[in-house]
C-alpha cells in the first residue's frame, strides 16, 4: 500500500485516496497549470492512523521520500538556515469542508532559518511576518492555543504603533511580535515553539488527522450527511508568498458568478498577503477585475487559466491563487457550490456552450435545489424600511428575531423562535447558530466569506458583508449609519437574492417558479426570467427520459387541479378519512354510535351524496388520469371527540343537572373503542369488514361518481384501494362485495363502469406473501409510511421525539428513515413485494404513496426497484419529476 503520492502521480477521479484538494492539485499539476511542488497523503494514512492511534510505520520513510524529492527539485532543504524551503500542511477530505479542517502555511521557519528566508526573498519584514503566522496558525490549530491570544497580541502591536492594518508593522516589530508569540506558546503549553521543521511537519500533519474527529467537524459532517469513516488527506504544498510586498497577492476567484451563473470576472483580490488573509476578512480586498489594472500580465494568465479549467471540468470552478512578484501560482481548485438557481442556469449554459449533454445536465442539479428555489420571496409592493444592504450570498427570505451569537440563536430556536444570526463575521465556533437560524447576516466579509460559503452549503439564506451595519455582538445590538438600533430580540427580514436588510417583518410572496409551474407566467414569454427559463428546460428533459409517473396525494378538486398544473399524471392516493370531517363529523359519530341497523344504515346514507359529490370534482379535475381513492383507513377514535373534554363535559352537565344523554352515549363509545396501540387496532381493511356498509357505500360512491362522469361525457379512471391488508383473504371478502355494488351500479345507471380494485401493501405479512394478494389485486401501492413503522416496530408519532436523536448522533441511520427509505430493510420487502406480485399477475400496477414518494433519493430508489409510479404532496411533485428524469438518465 502506497500512502504517499506526488503531485503528478494523482489526478481528478481519485478524491477517495486524495481527498478532493489533492486530487485536484494532481490533475492542475497534469494540465501544466503552475503548481507549486507537493506531494499528498492519502486518506487511509489517516484512517489507519485514527484507528491504530499512531501513524503508519511505513508512512515516515515514504514522506521522508517524498520530502526528499521535493527538497531536490527545489534546491533547497526544509527549514534549512541559509536557504530554507517552506511548505504548508493543508487537510483536504473527499467532500470540501469549509473552515473545518486545519491548515498550517509556512512549516520550516525558525529562529535559525527566519534569516535565510529574509535574504533568499531580500526582505526582512517578509521574513518575520511569514515566521509570526506559522506561530499563529502552529500555536492555534497544532498545539491548541487560544487564537485570540494571537489576535490580541497583534492588535496590541498596531495600537502602539497608532497603524491600522497589519501591513504598517515593519521588520522590528514583526520581530517583537514573534518574541510575544513565543512566550504566548509556551505559557499557554508549557513547551517551546518547536524548532524542529521535520517535527514542526510532522506535528502538522498529526493535527490535520486529528482534525477529521474535532466536533465542528463531525457536526458538519451531520448536518452534510458525509459519512464519518472516509478520513482526510494531508497535502503537503512548497509555499509561495503573496506577502512579499506590493507586487504579490492572494485571492479567490470563480469562473462565473456562483449566485447567478452569469459569466465573467468574479472573484477577490488582497495585495501583499496570504492566502487566509482573504477569507478571513482581515483587511478589504478588492474585486476581482482591478487586478488587471495591478497586474496585467498575472490578471490575462489568471482568465486564461480559468477558461483552461471551465472547459477542462465542464464545470463552474473555484480557484485559490497568489501571486510571488508578478508569478502567478495556483494553489486550488474545484468544481464550486452554488445557489440553486445557479446550478439550473449553469446546466442549462453548459448545454448551449456544447459543453455537457441534455444527460448531463440533469445530473448538474437536483431536487433539493429545485424545492428550495420553490421557497417564496419577499413582497416587492411591501412597505418596507431598510436599513441597509450587504452582499447577496445565499438566497431565500428570511424572517426572525435578532441575535448576536450563536448560543443565543440555538437556545431560541429550540423554544420556536426564529431568528437570524447576526455576527461581524462567522467562525467555524458559530456553526450550530447558523445552523438554528432561519438566516445569517454579517457585516463583513464577502461571497467568500465563510458566512456566505457555509449557508450556500446548508441552503440557508445569507446576507454577508453589510458595512454600515455596526455589529456590537457584546451588547447584543446593531446600529445603522442613520442611527437605527436594533435590539436582540426585534425582529429583521433579510433578502438574500438582494442584499437587503430591513426592519420589521416582510411579507412574502410565492417564488417565480412555483407562478410557472402554476402555470402564471410562461417561460417562453419575454418577461419571464432566465431562471424560469432554465428551470423550464431542465424539467422538459427530465419529463422526456423518466420511466416513473408521478402522481399526487390529493383529497379535493383544487388539490387535484394544482396538482395536475405541477405535472401531477394523476392521483395515487385520495385519503377519504378527510371528507368525514368539519360539519361531516356528526354523522360518523352516529354511524359510529348506531344501536341498531336503521340507524347505521340512516348515517351511510346521509354520508353517500356527500362523499359521491366530492368524488365527482375530484374525477372531474383529473379527467382522462386514474384517481385511487382509499377508503377509510384511520381507527374511528379519530373522528370523536377528545376523551378529557368530553368527561369534563359529562360532569359539568352531570352537577348542573342537565340533559346530557348524547355525551353521555358518545363517552361510552370513545371507551368502548380506545386502544392501546390504534395505529395497530381496529383501521383499514378490518372496519370494512366489521361495520357493515361502511365501505359498500364508499364504493357505491365512487361507482355512481364514475357513471356521473361518464354521462357527462368525462373520462373517470377510478381505482378502489384497500388499506392494511394483511392477508388476501381480507380482500377478497371486501372484492366480492364491491364487485356487487359495481353491478348494481352499472344496472341501475346503465353505464358500463370499469373500476380498478387494489390494495396497500402496508404491512410485513403483506409484502411477503404479496404473490398471493396479487391474485385478487389489480395493483399494489406500497404504503411505506405504515411498512416502515411495522417493519421495524417504530411508531412514527413518538420515536421522533424520544430516541431519533440519539440514534442518528450515534449513526444507526443517517437520515431518519420516514424520511428516506431504508433500502436494506423496508426497501427490500418492497423489491420482493414488486416481484412477486409481477410473478402472479405480469400487468400488476405498481406504485408508492406516502412521504417517500417525493424524496429524492427514495424516488431513486423506486426507479430501481420498476415501480411504475410515485405519489406525493402537490407541491413535491416538480421535485419528484426531477428525480425521476435523474433516476432515468
Ligand atoms: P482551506 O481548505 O481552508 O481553503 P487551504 O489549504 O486551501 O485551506 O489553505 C488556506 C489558505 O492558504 C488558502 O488561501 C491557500 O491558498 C493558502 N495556501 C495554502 N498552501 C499554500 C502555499 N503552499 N503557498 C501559499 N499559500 C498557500
Ligand atoms: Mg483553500
Ligand atoms: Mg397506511
Amino acid at each position: 500500500q502506497k500512502f504517499v503520492y506526488d503531485f503528478t502521480e494523482g489526478n481528478k477521479d481519485l478524491k477517495d485516496l486524495l481527498g478532493g484538494k489533492g486530487a485536484n492539485l494532481a490533475e492542475m499539476t497534469n494540465l501544466g497549470l503552475p503548481v507549486p511542488p507537493g506531494f499528498t497523503i492519502t486518506t487511509e494514512a489517516c484512517k489507519t492512523y485514527l484507528e491504530s492511534g499512531s501513524e503508519p510505520a511505513e508512512l515516515r520513510d515514504e514522506v521522508s521520500a517524498h520530502l526528499d524529492a521535493l527538497e531536490r527539485k527545489m534546491g533547497k532543504k526544509l527549514g534549512q538556515a541559509d536557504n530554507p524551503l517552506l511548505v504548508s500542511v493543508r487537510s483536504g477530505a473527499k467532500f470540501s469542508m469549509p473552515g473545518m479542517m486545519d491548515t498550517v502555511l509556512n512549516i520550516g521557519l525558525s529562529d535559525a532559518s527566519v534569516a535565510g528566508l529574509a535574504a533568499q526573498a531580500d526582505n526582512e519584514r517578509f521574513a518575520w511576518d511569514s515566521y509570526r503566522r506559522l506561530i499563529q496558525m502552529f500555536g492555534k490549530t497544532v498545539l491548541g492555543v487560544d487564537g485570540e491570544l494571537f489576535e490580541d497580541a497583534l492588535d496590541e502591536a498596531k495600537a502602539a504603533k497608532k497603524v491600522a492594518s497589519d501591513t504598517d508593522l515593519d521588520a522590528a516589530d514583526l520581530k517583537k511580535l514573534v518574541a510575544t508569540f513565543k512566550e504566548i506558546v509556551k505559557a499557554a503549553t508549557g513547551r517551546d515553539f518547536p524548532q524542529d521543521p521535520r517535527e514542526q511537519m510532522d506535528l502538522a500533519i498529526k493535527a490535520v488527522f486529528d482534525s477529521w474527529n474535532g466536533d465542528r467537524a463531525k457536526l458538519y459532517r451531520r448536518q452534510e450527511r458525509i459519512p464519518h469513516d472516509l478520513g482526510t488527506a494531508v497535502n503537503v504544498c512548497s509555499m509561495v508568498f503573496g506577502n512579499l510586498g506590493p507586487d504579490s497577492g492572494t485571492g479567490v476567484a470563480f469562473t462565473r458568478d456562483p449566485a447567478s451563473g452569469h459569466q465573467g470576472v468574479y472573484g477577490d483580490y488582497l495585495q501583499n498577503a496570504q492566502g487566509e488573509d482573504v477569507v478571513a476578512g482581515i483587511r478589504n480586498t478588492v474585486p476581482l477585475a482591478e487586478l488587471e489594472s495591478i497586474d496585467k500580465k498575472s490578471y490575462d494568465q489568471l482568465m486564461q487559466i480559468m477558461e483552461t479549467l471551465e472547459t477542462h471540468y465542464k464545470d463552474l470552478c473555484d480557484i485559490e491563487f497568489t501571486i510571488e512578484r508578478g508569478q502567478l501560482w495556483m494553489l486550488q481548485t474545484r468544481v464550486g457550490k452554488r445557489t440553486a438557481g445557479a446550478a439550473f442556469r449553469i446546466a442549462t449554459q453548459l448545454v448551449d456552450q456544447g459543453l455537457i449533454d441534455e444527460a448531463e445536465a440533469l445530473q448538474r442539479v437536483n431536487g433539493a435545489q429545485l424545492a428550495q428555489l420553490m421557497f417564496p420571496k419577499f413582497d416587492e409592493n411591501a412597505k418596507v424600511e431598510q436599513i441597509g444592504r450587504g452582499i447577496a450570498a445565499s438566497p431565500g427570505a428570511a424572517v426572525g428575531k435578532a441575535v448576536f451569537d450563536s448560543y443565543t440563536a440555538v437556545k431560541w430556536s429550540r423554544s420556536g423562535e426564529k431568528v437570524i444570526l447576526i455576527r461581524r463575521e462567522t467562525n467555524p465556533d458559530d456553526l450550530d447558530g447558523m445552523i438554528a437560524a432561519e438566516g445569517i447576516l454579517t457585516s463583513r466579509g464577502g461571497k467568500t466569506s465563510h458566512a456566505a460559503v457555509v449557508a450556500r452549503g446548508m441552503g440557508k439564506t445569507c446576507v454577508c458583508g453589510a458595512e454600515e451595519l455596526e455589529v456590537d455582538t457584546k451588547r447584543r445590538r446593531m446600529t445603522t449609519t442613520s442611527g437605527v438600533v436594533v435590539e436582540e430580540g426585534d425582529v429583521v427580514s433579510i433578502d438574500g437574492s438582494t442584499g437587503k436588510v430591513y426592519l420589521g417583518e416582510v411579507p412574502v410572496v410565492p417564488s417565480p417558479v412555483v407562478e410557472y409551474f402554476e402555470g402564471r407566467m410562461h417561460a417562453g414569454a419575454d418577461d419571464a426570467d432566465e431562471l424560469v427559463q432554465a428551470v423550464h428546460r431542465i424539467m422538459a428533459y427530465a419529463d422526456r427520459v423518466r420511466r416513473l409517473r408521478v402522481r399526487a396525494n390529493a383529497d379535493n378538486a383544487e388539490d387535484a387541479s394544482r396538482a395536475r398544473r405541477f405535472g401531477a399524471q394523476g392521483i395515487g392516493l385520495c385519503r377519504t378519512e378527510h371528507m368525514f370531517l368539519g360539519e361531516r363529523r356528526q354523522y360518523v359519530e352516529r354511524l359510529i354510535l348506531a344501536d341498531t341497523d336503521e340507524e347505521r344504515e340512516a348515517s351511510l346514507k346521509a354520508l353517500l351524496p356527500l362523499q359521491k359529490q366530492d368524488f365527482v370534482e375530484l374525477f372531474e379535475a383529473m379527467d382522462g388520469l386514474p384517481v385511487t381513492v382509499r377508503l377509510l383507513d384511520p381507527p374511528l377514535h379519530e373522528f370523536l371527540p377528545d376523551i378529557t373534554e368530553l368527561s369534563v363535559r359529562v360532569a359539568l352537565a352531570e352537577a348542573r343537572k342537565e340533559p346530557h344523554e348524547n355525551d353521555l352515549r358518545l363517552l361510552q363509545a370513545v371507551h368502548r373503542l380506545h386502544e392501546q396501540n390504534p395505529m395497530l387496532g381496529l383501521r383499514g381493511v378490518r372496519l370494512g369488514l366489521v361495520i357493515p356498509g361502511l365501505f359498500t357505500m364508499q364504493v357505491r360512491a365512487i361507482a355512481e361518481a364514475a357513471a356521473q362522469r361518464i354521462d357527462a361525457k368525462g373520462d373517470p379512471r377510478a381505482e378502489i384501494m384497500i388499506p392494511l391488508v394483511g392477508t388476501v383473504q381480507e380482500l377478497e371478502l371486501v372484492r366480492e362485495e364491491a364487485e356487487q355494488v359495481i353491478a348494481e351500479v352499472q344496472a341501475q345507471t346503465g353505464v358500463e363502469l370499469k373500476l380498478a380494485l387494489g390494495t396497500m401493501i402496508e404491512l410485513p405479512r403483506a409484502a411477503v406473501t404479496a404473490g398471493q394478494i396479487a391474485e385478487a389485486a389489480e395493483f399494489f401501492s406500497f404504503g411505506t409510511n405504515d411498512l416502515t413503522q411495522t417493519v421495524w416496530g417504530f411508531s412514527r408519532d413518538d420515536v421522533e421525539a424520544s430516541f431519533f436523536t440519539a440514534y442518528l448522533e450515534k449513526g444507526i441511520f443517517g437520515v431518519s428513515p420516514f424520511e428516506t427509505i431504508d433500502k436494506d430493510g423496508v426497501g427490500a420487502l418492497v423489491r420482493s413485494a414488486v416481484q412477486a406480485g409481477r410473478a402472479t399477475r405480469p400487468d400488476i400496477k405498481l406504485g408508492v404513496c406516502g412521504e417517500h414518494g417525493g424524496d429524492p433519493e427514495s424516488v431513486h430508489f423506486f426507479h430501481e426497484v420498476g415501480l411504475d409510479y410515485v405519489s406525493c404532496s402537490p407541491f413535491r411533485i416538480p421535485v419528484a419529476r426531477l428525480e425521476a428524469g435523474r433516476a432515468a438518465a
